[in-house]
Parts: structure tokens; sequence; C-alpha cells
């Protein structure tokens, strides 16, 4: 069973690589990779271990890109996680994401929503600091009830805490991973929000940057999406990958391998890798 989509705790995941490991090993998954945001410190960080050999573990990404505005996820898949131009790409991603969750600390500080930054940086610690970690300082200090509630009012999708704009573009991050040996997958594309011809251009421009493959399943999504996505991935010939994009046990959303299997009318990403099983 094939998971390709995950997180630890290298960016806003709660399980250390380890013991996500443990726990997809637990789950019956036989290929892992572990997808981390702008960052492959939890992969190198297990890869070459013993817990590691029990299943193939295949390095993985998830780069927070641009495209049109918007911002974009691309993961990438069996690419070389120690290549001169991804780690390049991801020393610049991890500055972007320290700069921006400080401008998003002073936004909030001007709405009487003061966080002491240094304080959360330091609690973050090593790994890539995202907007989960300033969502939860939010609910310890008592401005929202929820993580949910801070995005749905302040963090998620054209509220003022959406800050993309330190991305790098689509297409840089897709040749990055191209270019370090890797297949670029478009990250859970039915979670923009866009219509079905703004999602279909980025489709192409994805295509033409040298993406090879879409999430048609992620994590527990409706039948109906993996149909819709099925076709396009049959009608734009991408190959088809799946992951629980796993960050924390949580009943409403799926565990580390809790996934259907791809429907047969799709070739399968891992058709592309050059990793062994
Ligand atoms: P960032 O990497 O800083 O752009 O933050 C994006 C991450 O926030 C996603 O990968 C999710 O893990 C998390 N996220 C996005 N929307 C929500 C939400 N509504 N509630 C909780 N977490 C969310
Ligand atoms: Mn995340
Ligand atoms: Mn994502
Ligand atoms: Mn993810």
């Amino acid at each position: 069973m094939h998971d390709l989509h995950t997180h630890t705790t290298a960016s806003d995941g709660v399980l250390s690589p380890t013991a996500l490991l443990e726990r997809a090993l637990k789950n019956g998954v036989t290929q892992l990779a572990i997808t981390d945001h702008d960052s492959v410190a939890g992969y190198l960080a297990v890869a070459d271990t013993e817990v590691a050999e029990c299943l193939t573990l295949i390095s993985g990404v998830e780069l927070s890109t641009l495209w049109r505005g918007v911002g974009v996820h691309v993961v990438g898949l069996d690419f070389d996680a120690r290549h001169p131009q991804m780690t390049a790409l991801l020393a610049a991603q991890a500055q972007a994401r320290k700069e921006r969750a400080l401008t998003i600390v002073e936004k909030l500080a001007k709405r009487n929503m003061p966080i002491d930054f240094s304080a959360l940086a330091d609690e973050v610690g090593a790994a890539n600091i995202g907007r989960p970690h300033i969502a939860a300082k939010m609910v310890e200090k008592g401005y929202v009830k929820s993580v949910n509630r801070a995005f749905s009012k302040y963090l998620g999708a054209g509220k003022i805490g959406d800050v993309n704009s330190a991305w790098c573009a689509l297409d840089a991050g897709v040749a990055a991973i191209v270019n370090s040996g890797g297949v670029a997958v478009l990250a859970h594309p039915d979670h923009y929000k866009m219509t079905r011809t703004k999602l279909l251009a980025l489709m192409t421009d994805f295509k033409e940057a040298g993406g090879q493959a879409i999430e048609v399943i992620s994590g527990r999504q409706h039948k109906n999406i993996t149909e819709k996505l099925t076709q396009i991935a049959k009608d734009k010939g991408f190959y088809a990958s799946l992951g629980s994009d796993f960050h924390r046990p949580l009943s409403y959303a799926a565990d580390v391998g809790e996934l259907p299997p791809l429907p047969a009318a799709v070739k399968p990403v891992w058709d592309l890798f050059k990793t062994v099983n």
C-alpha cells in the first residue's frame, strides 16, 4: 500500500519522522513518502535508519509555489534530496517562511492579537514554521477558539494572514524537482477552490513546466472528486499519485495509509520511480 504525501515535525506534522514511519508500518504501508512543507530534513533524518528498511521510503517534499498569485502546492517525489538546486531552493523557501511568519505576526498585532515572535520561533525550533504554528499560538493566547477558526477568520485563503508572495514560481519549483531527478506532482487539486477552467489552465502550465502527475486521491475525499480527477488525469496525460496528507491523528482526517486504491484507469506515479521496491 502506498502513501505518498505525509508530514512530520520537520514542518507542521506532530509525529517525529521515526514515529511516522512506525505508524505507517503498523498501518500496512509498503511505500511511503515524507513530504514536509519546503523541507527534506524529516526524510533525511530517517532515510538510512533501520526502520526505514522495513518499507520503501521515497524521498519527498511539498513545495509552496505561486501561480497567477495563487498558492499552489507541488509534491516532489523520488529525487536526490541533496541535489544543489533543491538545497538552494529549500534554503530560500525556509528563509521566505520565516519572513512571512513575521509579516503575519505583525498583521495580527495590528488587529490586537500580539504574539511574541521570538518565543514562537524558539518553540517551533528547527521545523519549518507555517500558519498552523501561528494558529496554535492564537488558540493558546485565547484569540480564537480553535485552529480551524484561526484559519477561517484570519489565516485562510483571502484573509489577512494569507501571505503567498514569498514563494517560488510554480515552474521554478517544478524545475528544482525535475532537475534533481524527481517527479513533480500537483498536490490536492481539489483544495484550490478554482473553477474547472482555471484548474485546467493550472494543469496545462504545470505540465508545460515539467509536471508529470497529479494527486487523484488526497486524504478522505468524496468519490465524485476522485472520479473527476481520474478523468482529468486521463484526458491530460498525467500519472496519478495518492497520499493521506497526514499531519496528526484526527477522527475526521485520513490516517497515514488510510487510502482507497488508485482507480485502475490511471497509471500509478510509482511506475516513474527509479527507487526499486
Ligand atoms: P502554510 O504552509 O504556512 O501555508 O500553511 C498551510 C498548512 O496549514 C496546510 O498544509 C495545512 O496543514 C494547514 N491548514 C490549512 N487550512 C487549514 C484549516 N482550515 N485548518 C487547519 N489547518 C489548516
Ligand atoms: Mn500542512
Ligand atoms: Mn498542501
Ligand atoms: Mn501536505
